[in-house]
C-alpha cells in the first residue's frame, strides 16, 4: 500500500510504503502538492472514556462495544490510547478490565490500539470540586491489595493510575505503582503543598488534565495548581479542547513544562459524538450541545466532559499558544508514548504502519481552525471517515 502527503517535520511531499504492519520505506516525492495531505504518525491519547455512546466504565460493556469505540476513534486519527475507567465499585472496575482485556485478545485491532488502561480513581479527594464528575459513593481509600486485584483483571496493563496526593493511603500506592513500572499522576486532588511534593518525591510523574478537577474557588498561594506547575519532576496532561480552560491557563502549563513535557488529552466522554440531545449513564444525566460541548444536564455552566478527541485539540493548542505542527504532534503522539517510556511511532522504515493522514483548515488569516482527518493507519490497517 502506498501513502502519499507531506512529512508533518519538513512539509515535504513524501510517499509511504506499507508492508503489512510495517512502513517498508519512505521516499521523497517530486513536485510540491499543497492538496496533499499532512502525514504524521497516529495520535496517541492517554485518556478516553468511551465514545459515541459506549462508556468503557458502564456494567454491561461488551467486546463489540470495545471494538466500536476503536473503529470510532481511528476515523478520527487516533491510533493508540488508553481506555480509561473512573471511579466505580470494584467489582465494576473488574468486570470492565476483564471486557477490555476480552476484546484485545479477541480482536487485532483492539490489541493494536489499546496499548495499556488508565485506572482514574477510585482514590481521589471527595471534596466537590476535586472529585469532579466522579461518584462520591466510590471514592474510597486508597489499597494496595485493591490495586493488585484491578491489575490481575486488566492482565497486569494498568500503565497509568490517577489518585489524588491527599487520598489515604496514597504514598504507599504511588511507591507501589514507582516499583512495577506503573506511572502515577496527581489528579482529583485536594492537596496541600507538602503532600504534593510527597507524592513527586514517592515517584508521581504527571499531573492528570491539570486545571481540571479542581476548586472552582482557591487561596491565591499556596495552591495545588502553582506546586504542581512549578515542579520540574511532574509532567502535565491538559484538555485542550478550547471549553475546559482558558487560553491563558494553556499557555502557562506549556511555559512551565515545556512542549517535551506536556500532554494533549481529549478526556473524551463516552457521549461525545452523539448528536445534539439529553443522554443518561449510570448517575450521570448530561447534555450533547449542538456547538458540541457536553454539559450536565438542565444548566450551560458546568462541563460533563469533552465531546472533542485528540485532533481538535491539537489543533486548538496550535491556534491558541502558536505551536508549530511538529510541537503539536509532539505532544500528541510521541510525548505519550515517551512518558510511558514505550517506543514512539515514528515516519521511518521498519516502524509500524501507524500514522494519520489530515488537513488543517484554516480560517482566512491563515489560523488553523479545524482537523479533518483523509485517513488513519493502525499498524497496516486503515480508517477512513
Ligand atoms: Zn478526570
Amino acid at each position: 500500500m502506498l501513502v502519499q502527503g507531506r512529512h508533518f517535520e519538513t512539509g515535504e511531499p513524501v510517499q509511504v510504503h506499507i508492508d503489512g504492519e510495517l512502513i517498508a520505506a519512505v521516499e521523497p516525492l517530486s513536485g510540491d502538492d499543497k492538496e496533499l495531505p499532512w502525514l504524521a504518525p497516529g495520535l496517541f491519547d492517554i485518556q478516553v472514556n468511551g465514545y459515541g455512546g459506549i462508556w468503557f466504565s458502564r456494567k454491561d460493556l461488551t467486546v463489540e462495544h470495545v471494538i466500536q469505540v476503536c473503529e470510532s476513534l481511528a476515523t478520527r486519527g487516533i491510533s493508540l490510547f488508553l481506555p480509561t475507567l473512573i471511579t466505580a465499585s470494584e467489582q465494576t472496575l473488574i468486570t470492565a478490565f476483564q471486557t477490555l482485556e476480552q476484546a484485545r485478545r479477541s480482536s487485532d485491532l483492539v490489541n493494536n490500539c489499546v496499548v495499556g488502561y488508565h485506572l482514574e480513581g477510585p482514590w481521589i479527594s471527595k471534596e466537590d470540586g476535586p472529585r469532579g464528575a466522579h461518584p462520591r459513593e466510590h471514592v474510597r481509600p486508597a489499597s494496595v491489595d485493591e490495586f493488585l486485584r484491578l491489575q490481575h483483571a486488566a492482565g497486569g496493563r494498568i500503565r497509568l493510575l490517577t489518585l489524588a496526593a491527599d487520598c489515604p493511603g496514597a504514598l504507599d500506592m504511588i511507591r507501589h505503582c514507582h516499583s512495577t513500572g506503573v506511572r502515577t499522576s496527581i489528579g482529583h486532588t485536594a492537596g496541600t503543598s507538602s503532600q504534593i511534593q510527597a507524592a513527586a518525591s514517592a515517584g508521581a510523574t504527571l499531573s492528570t488534565h491539570l486545571g481540571n478537577g479542581a476548586h472552582g474557588r482557591l487561596p491565591r498561594h499556596p495552591n495545588y495548581l502553582w506546586d504542581q506547575l512549578a515542579d520540574d519532576r511532574l509532567w502535565a496532561s491538559v484538555i485542550a479542547d478550547g471549553h475546559h480552560l482558558p487560553d491563558a491557563v494553556l499557555k502557562c502549563v506549556l511555559k512551565c513544562k515545556g512542549p517535551g513535557k506536556t500532554i494533549l488529552t481529549c478526556d473524551v466522554s463516552g457521549f461525545a459524538g452523539c448528536p445534539p440531545g439529553t443522554y443518561r449513564e449510570e448517575n450521570v444525566k448530561a447534555e450533547v450541545l449542538t456547538d458540541g460541548r457536553l454539559v450536565v444536564a438542565g444548566q450551560r455552566q458546568f462541563l460533563a466532559g469533552s465531546g472533542a478527541t485528540t485532533g481538535d485539540c491539537l489543533i486548538h493548542m496550535m491556534r491558541t499558544c502558536g505551536i508549530t505542527l511538529p510541537e503539536a504532534i509532539q505532544m500528541t503522539s510521541s510525548n505519550p508514548a515517551r512518558f510511558l517510556d514505550m517506543s514512539p511511532n515514528e515516519l521511518k522504515t521498519g516502524k509500524p504502519a501507524t500514522l494519520c493522514a489530515f488537513q488543517i483548515a484554516a480560517s482566512d488569516g491563515g489560523e488553523p481552525v479545524a482537523f479533518q482527518p483523509v485517513a488513519t493507519y493502525t499498524n497496516g490497517r486503515v480508517f477512513t471517515g
